[in-house]
């Protein structure tokens, strides 16, 4: 039994009221909120805990350190990756792209290789490409996605050959809510030996992942999408690419040997972690983990599918809502973006606001993808484990006042 009550206990930020009415947080998409203990966690490592790591023998340091290690060792169970080599701490997924891009396909990349992307990829996982393009002569090729918003796999397979050396996709879209089957596609990217790279900002958090299943060579994910604090996400990256692939950041903690004129780096993974690193973000990221694994993942998604088979064809029925990507719920992967005819989305966000809704509006960092859809900008309701059939109730209720407000079909 799926106690939600229970669960909205432990977000103190759930238990509060916006614009004298209690918060609908449905922008889960963007953050989610976070639970007591992993605010609990932080404060109690800064209190007891804080020293730096891997540096000092003192007892403060040897603590900090072993936490930190085993919050590594916590991220590769949730992933399931074959060892803790592969897991690279950073500041979240766009870090985790961005390194990729830099240490990786910027070193191996010749002019005239491809670079396939997707119409429906975030921001995070387009700019990067374009860089790495920019710099090595690389060229970029996009797959679109079909009517009902799914990856044109058709499409896909036209555009692999031999020249593709990265493909790079979300696992799931932060507009769409659709899941592309990347385990199937791996198989597709492998066949031409390209290197696969998956965007799991949306996934990781609704969904359990086990890398070595999807066969994906890099997997990044951010900490703040899934109850951990902001500043901290991972990269994992199968040990062969990592071995080869470059640091982005230089400094303390990644070297064996430092010279006047040039040094030598330390083991994976440290070698990519220069500096200070965020070391009480990862220890709230495992405790996160933790939290979610209690909960169970299968478990998050059944219910996560419940609210959205009971939203999204509500929303669809109201007159003037256009729902973008899939018409079934269940290809619905806690996202949905919408528009209500006539009506600005950010003044639908406002006015949302004003019923103490919480959802987003704007290009969602997927400006390509709008473009497909012919919108400039789109509402964005994202679900989360903690949210109920109420809140689904009284946010429909907002939307038909916020048609009314803005005299929605009055001449
Ligand atoms: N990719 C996708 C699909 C996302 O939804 C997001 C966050 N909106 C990102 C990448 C970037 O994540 P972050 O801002 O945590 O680096």
């Amino acid at each position: 039994m799926w106690d939600v009550e229970k669960i909205r206990a432990d977000f103190p930020a759930l238990q509060q009221t916006v614009n004298d009415e209690p918060l609908i947080y449905f922008d889960n998409a963007a953050t989610t909120q976070k639970p007591l203990c992993v605010l609990d966690k932080e404060m109690q490592f800064y209190k007891e805990n804080n020293a730096n790591v891997h540096r000092g023998v003192h007892t403060l340091s040897e603590a900090a350190t072993q936490e930190y290690e085993e919050a590594r060792e916590t991220v590769r169970q949730f992933i399931h990756a074959a060892s803790t080599k592969e897991i690279l701490f950073t500041r979240g997924t766009t870090t985790s792209l961005n390194w990729i891009a830099r240490g990786y396909a910027e070193k191996v990349l010749k002019e005239g290789d491809e670079i396939i992307l997707s119409k429906m990829e975030h921001h995070a996982n387009i700019i990067p490409w374009q860089q790495v393009a920019q710099k090595t002569g690389a060229v970029l090729r996009y797959v679109p996605f079909t009517k009902e918003g799914f990856l044109d796999e058709e499409v896909l397979d036209e555009l692999l050959n031999e020249k593709t050396k990265i493909v790079a996709l979300s696992q799931i879209s932060n507009v769409l809510g659709t899941e592309n089957p990347i385990a199937r596609l791996a198989k597709k990217v492998h066949q031409y030996d390209a290197v696969f790279v998956v965007d799991g900002a949306q996934s990781a958090p609704h969904e359990k992942i086990d890398v070595q299943a999807l066969d994906c060579d890099f997997f990044a994910f951010s900490g703040h999408k899934m109850c951990g604090p902001t500043g901290i996400g991972v990269l994992y990256g199968k040990q062969k690419w990592l071995e080869m692939m470059d640091p982005v950041e230089f400094g303390g903690e990644m070297i064996d040997f430092v010279y006047e004129e040039d040094s030598t780096w330390t083991e994976l993974p440290w070698k990519f972690e220069a500096g200070t690193p965020n070391i009480a973000g990862a220890i709230g990221l495992a405790t996160a983990i933790h939290y979610l694994e209690k909960l169970g993942m299968d478990q998050i998604q059944a219910y996560e599918a419940e609210l959205m088979a009971d939203l999204l064809p509500r929303l669809q029925a109201i007159e003037g809502v256009t729902v973008y990507g899939p018409k079934d719920p269940k290809d619905h992967k806690g996202v949905i973006s919408f528009n209500i005819e006539g009506i600005h989305p950010h003044d639908v966000a406002t006015a949302l606001d004003m019923e103490g809704v919480a959802v987003r509006a704007g290009h969602h960092c997927a400006q390509p993808l709008l473009r497909e859809l012919s919108v400039p900008a789109a509402v964005r309701a994202s679900l989360y484990f903690y949210n109920t059939k109420e809140e689904i109730d009284r946010f429909l209720e907002a939307i038909e006042k916020v048609k009314e407000y803005f005299q929605y079909g009055i001449e």
